[in-house]
């Protein structure tokens, strides 16, 4: 399968080769720990023992690095297994990481309460002002994590820009693509270092299975997050790399579909008097909307909003839709609905990073567009 290509039809081909034993069209699930050696040493295709590579997960790390534009792809457990394995590969205590100050909670709380415990040192910074990002980094960072669209805010970070300031300081420059997907957005196409999915979300699709994933340019980076894979062992199963893989198949549909529904969802939530403020980077006047029809190829299916009537009438809200399912997480065909504040970003509550408590976020699926707008209005109708 050449670049050539369109990301449709690598989607659906890259990695996954028909079985040549039996002409299968799609590749069998190789659900094995371990694989018979001919004499010692003689791996068939290299494989050894499933920690190390599992066929299946090979075929997903092989489109993974495709779809991103990478030489190495790598498959994990869940999203934060796969920024845990990163982040291990490349820092050392006394090393220093910028994030910014709208990511993903689990991703803040990872280096926050985990990573500082061994010395690393963290500041967040927003990651939209790129003179606070040039005086937040310092000889010892090593890390800029970069997170755009951010969530739940959905901030665009200029990742261009970011790289040349990560590299000018020494700093590698890691880009969770989760809200985008490679679909949308190619971060090492603008320069990052590396890619870091939590494929439970758009990749997957159907939240039906937990995974990360993360996609390297560079080989030496690649060698030392290949190690702590196997060493560390964050793998995922070949059953979850199935699945990943089926999902991705209709990626580029999903997409389009979930944008236009979203589009069309802020642009009625803006006109709505029950709504004081949306969040959407293809509303004309979302600041980031410029930069984002720059570097992104459509501006998605996630968007927040704040409600006029304060915290009460968002925790309202959140309960009274009925297609969009009161949830964590994002990126499947179903709507979902969440209250960050208590939700996704219940762990920085209390800290710089918390968010508006009368802020709701929607994950716009693909069903009906107007049943979903049906459906909102009238949760909004009950306020
Ligand atoms: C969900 C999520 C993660 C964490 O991924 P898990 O698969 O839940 O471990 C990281 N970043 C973003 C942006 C996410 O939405």
């Amino acid at each position: 399968m050449s670049d050539s290509h369109d990301f449709s039809t690598r989607a659906i081909h890259v990695g996954q080769e028909f079985d040549p034993s039996t002409g299968s069209v799609i590749p069998p699930i190789y659900q094995t720990s371990t694989f018979v050696q001919d004499g010692i040493g003689g791996f068939r295709g290299g494989y050894e023992y499933a920690r190390s590579a599992n066929p299946t997960r090979s075929s997903l790390e092989t489109l993974l690095a495709d779809l991103e534009g990478g030489a190495h792809g790598f498959s994990f457990a869940s999203g934060l297994a796969a920024e845990d394995t990163l982040l291990r590969a490349v820092l050392k205590p006394g090393d220093h990481i910028v994030m910014g100050n709208d990511v993903y909670g689990g991703t803040h709380r990872l280096i926050d309460r985990t990573f500082t415990s061994w010395g690393i040192e963290l500041d967040t910074v927003e990651m939209m002002n790129l003179d606070a990002v040039r005086a937040a980094v310092t000889p010892k960072t090593r890390v800029l994590w970069v997170e755009t669209p951010s969530n739940p805010l959905m901030k665009i970070s200029d990742i261009a820009a970011l790289v040349e300031i990560g590299h000018a300081a020494g700093a590698i420059v890691v880009v969770d693509n989760t809200f985008a997907s490679p679909y949308l957005q190619n971060p090492l196409a603008f320069g990052a270092d590396a890619v870091s999915h939590s494929t439970t979300k758009y990749l997957g699709g159907h939240s039906d299975v937990l995974g990360g994933g993360l996609v390297i340019a560079d080989d030496e980076l690649a060698e030392k997050v290949r190690f702590l894979q196997f060493a560390v062992g964050a793998v995922s199963g070949p059953m979850d790399a199935w699945l990943t893989v089926r999902g991705i198949k209709t990626l580029a549909l999903r997409m389009e579909k979930h944008s236009s529904n979203a589009q069309a969802i802020a642009e009625t939530l803006v006109a709505h008097p029950a709504v004081e403020r949306v969040y959407y980077p293809g509303l004309a006047d979302h600041p980031g909307h410029d930069l984002a029809a720059r570097q992104m190829r459509g501006f998605g299916g996630m968007l927040s909003l704040q409600l006029a009537g304060g915290p009460a009438a968002a925790r309202t809200f959140a309960e009274s839709t009925s297609l969009f399912q009161l949830a964590e997480s994002l990126g499947g065909v179903e709507s979902l609905i969440g209250y960050p504040t208590e939700m996704t970003h219940a762990s920085v509550r209390g800290t710089a990073l918390a968010v508006p408590e009368n802020l709701v976020r929607l994950s716009v699926g693909i069903e009906g567009v107007d049943d979903l707008t049906a459906d909102l209005l009238e949760g909004l109708a009950r306020l």
